[in-house]
Formats: C-alpha cells, structure tokens, sequence
C-alpha cells in the first residue's frame, strides 16, 4: 500500500475533506474529478460580456447556524451580508416565500387575513414553522382553507413541475424546506450566518485546494485500478455508479437552465422568483443581485427541472422515497465489506444536503477516519 489518498470529486465535499488531510496528515492526495472543472454544482464564473456572477448550475446561497462550518469556510473565502428573500407569483401577484403572516395579507383581502391569523396564534406559537402536510391534517374550517390555498397555490405544481411527483409521494422534509413561517420575517432561510463569497464559489474551492499535499486531476474518470494501492479512497461520487448500478440506478433530478442575456439594469425585482402554476419552469434567478453587481447587463436563468438520464445530463437532487432509499440501502451495505473506501456527499450519502451540511459531514468524515486509523 502506498501512502496517498484520493478523493474523487472537487466539489464542496471533496474539497473540504482534502483540505482538512492535507493540512492534518503529511501525505500526498490526488483529487480528480471527471468535469473539466472544480466546485462541483456549485462552481460560478464572471461572465465575459456582462462581468456578472453565474452560478452555472443554479442559485447558491450560503446559510449555516454551524459556527465550526462557518468559521472552517471563512477561512478560504470573505462574504456580504446577502440574506436570501424569495417571491413567488401567485394568481398575477408577488408574494412572500416561504408563506408567513405578510403573505397572507398579500394574497387574502385584511378581514380574512387577520382571522385566519388570529386561529393561527390560537393554535400555534409565534414564531412557529409549520410544514404544508403537517398544515393540512389540522380540522378547523379556516385552517383547513388556508391549507389548501397554499397547498394549491405554492406547493402542488411547483412540486409536480420540480419531481414529477406530488407533495404526498416524497419523503416529507423536502416540502418541509420551504415551511410555513408564523412570523412576519420574509427572509428564506433564518440561520444565523448567511452570505455570498466575495469571489465566487470556485475561487473559494480553489482556496480549498490550494496546499502543497494536494494534486488536481480534472477530466479524470476515476478507475479503481489505477488507485487501488491508495491509503484510502474518499469517494463523493455517485454511489450506485461505483457499484455498476449492481442493485439499478437510484433516481435523481435534473436541471436545464435557459440562460438569457438582457441589455438592461434589471429584469425582476429580485434574485428568485418562482412560479409555482405558470410556464414550465419553476423559476428565474437573477444572478447580479447576489453580490450587488453593477453592469449595464443582466443575466437572467429560467429553471426547467427534468429527469437524470445518464450520459445526457448531471444529478442534482436525489428523488428521496422508499423506493429509493431501500436501494440506497443495499449499496450502503455493500459499500460496508470494503474498508479503505469511504462514500459520503450528495451523490455518496444519496441526500439532499445544503452546502453547509456537506461541509459538515466532510469534517465527520475525517474526524471519524483520524479517530479510528491515526493519532496525531
Ligand atoms: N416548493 C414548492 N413551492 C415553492 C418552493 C418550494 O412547492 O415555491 C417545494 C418543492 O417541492 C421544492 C421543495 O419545496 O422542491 C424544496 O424547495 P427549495 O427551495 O428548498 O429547493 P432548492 O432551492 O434546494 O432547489
């Protein structure tokens, strides 16, 4: 056995946990990744006409209430202070996501408004958040109204456009994201720390990467046998790829983003706006907004979501349902008989985690590795 490590995938995951061998452990790692590029999904570049930000494969917003993930990324990278807000159109109008008390002002006319919000804090706390299926089982009459106008209104077509499947058919943290909100607070994410990196998330990676131990190897398929004398191999790949789909594939979702330049300040009058029953999409993100970009230009990203098929497009959100977690299962116990290869991220976890969560698990990861193999 040689004395290296691989890590295959120079996203958010793999490069936190290479980061953190290469600066604890005095051996080589290989990082490769099969795109020509760092960062994962995460990856942005300045666009050559405009000099806006693009995140090419979607709005990233970076929220955490971890001060150790925190703290771990500032060290790669500066933020603003962006605080995510989201507007949805609903019936021509825009309102407030996630759906809190401004919201029901916005869209119920202020005598049913205020009633439905004096129930509300009859029968929960302010402050409360509220999960749209949770919401639904209650049995008051204005409860059970304001249930299925959200329900109708914000979640069901958004989520058929987004799944092909309805609230009901996935595994109920997903719609639980984006809950009710019993506040007047119309921010989408209430973590404590929140922001953009001041260079974009592929300058930060690239921070991440950047250590003597570490070698990039990018356009690199990975092949176990060209590693197979690696320390040990972190693999934040596709899990059921690794298998050769042994058990069948394990669904995802897909995106295709419809990029539009416009020659004009602003085309809408916020970063993201959904649009949960009109068009096919399922939004627009305007990227100059996320670090206050000045230019002549605007670029703006319509969001048409589609099935993962392999070689034609990238994986983004695992499909959580039984089914697939049942097959999940298998590849994680089969992943359990080979001890020098560890599977965690996105695509080796099979979950939908934020960018702070992947941090966090890289960093479980490694500390798991150093407790059980090294003392340092
Ligand atoms: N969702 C919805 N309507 C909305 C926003 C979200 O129905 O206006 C549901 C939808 O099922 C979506 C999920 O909530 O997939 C999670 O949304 P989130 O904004 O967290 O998704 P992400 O930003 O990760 O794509």
């Amino acid at each position: 056995m040689s004395n290296y490590f691989v890590v295959v995938g120079a996203g958010i995951s793999g490069a936190t946990i290479a980061r953190l061998l290469a600066e604890n452990l005095d051996t080589p790692i290989v990082v490769i990744d099969k795109r020509n590029h760092i960062a994962g999904n995460c990856y942005d570049y300045t666009d050559s006409i405009s000099n806006i930000t693009v995140h090419k494969y979607g709005s990233h917003i970076f929220h955490t209430s971890n001060k150790e993930v925190w703290s771990f990324i500032n060290r790669f990278t500066d933020f603003n202070e962006y605080m995510h807000k989201v507007y949805a159109v609903v019936e021509g109008n825009l309102i407030n996501i996630p759906f809190n008390f401004n919201s029901l002002s916005q869209v119920f006319p202020s005598t049913l408004s205020k009633r439905i919000e004096e129930k509300l804090l009859n029968n929960f706390e302010y402050g409360k958040k509220i999960s749209i299926l949770d919401l639904l089982s209650y049995k008051d009459s204005d409860l059970i109204f304001l249930s299925n106008y959200i329900y109708q209104n914000i979640f069901v077509n958004y989520t058929l456009k987004q799944w092909e499947l309805s609230p009901e058919e996935l595994d109920k943290q997903v719609t639980a994201r984006v809950p009710i909100n019993l506040t007047m607070d119309n921010r989408y994410f209430y973590d404590k720390y929140q922001g953009i990196p001041l260079k974009g998330y592929t300058e930060t990676i690239r921070n991440m990467l950047n250590h003597p131990n570490i070698k990039l190897h990018l356009n690199e398929n990975f092949n176990i046998n060209t590693y197979c004398d690696a320390k040990h191999i972190f693999y934040t790949g596709a899990i059921d790829e690794f298998f050769d789909y042994k058990f069948g594939q394990l669904d995802y979702r897909s995106i295709k983003f419809k990029l539009e330049t416009h020659k004009t300040e602003y085309y809408q009058n916020n970063a993201v706006i959904n649009y949960p029953n009109n068009y096919d999409f399922t939004r627009i993100h305007e990227y100059k907004y996320y670090l206050n970009e000045k230019s002549k230009y605007t670029i703006v990203a319509k969001e048409f979501s589609e099935k993962f098929v392999l070689g034609k497009n990238d994986r983004y959100y695992p499909v959580i349902n039984n089914i697939n977690k049942d097959m999940y299962m298998q590849y994680l116990n089969l992943s359990k008989n080979i001890n020098n290869i560890t599977f965690f991220g996105r695509l080796g976890d099979y979950k939908y985690y934020d960018m702070d969560k992947a941090i966090l698990r890289a960093i479980t990861i490694f500390n798991i590795y150093i407790k059980n193999n090294i003392t340092i």
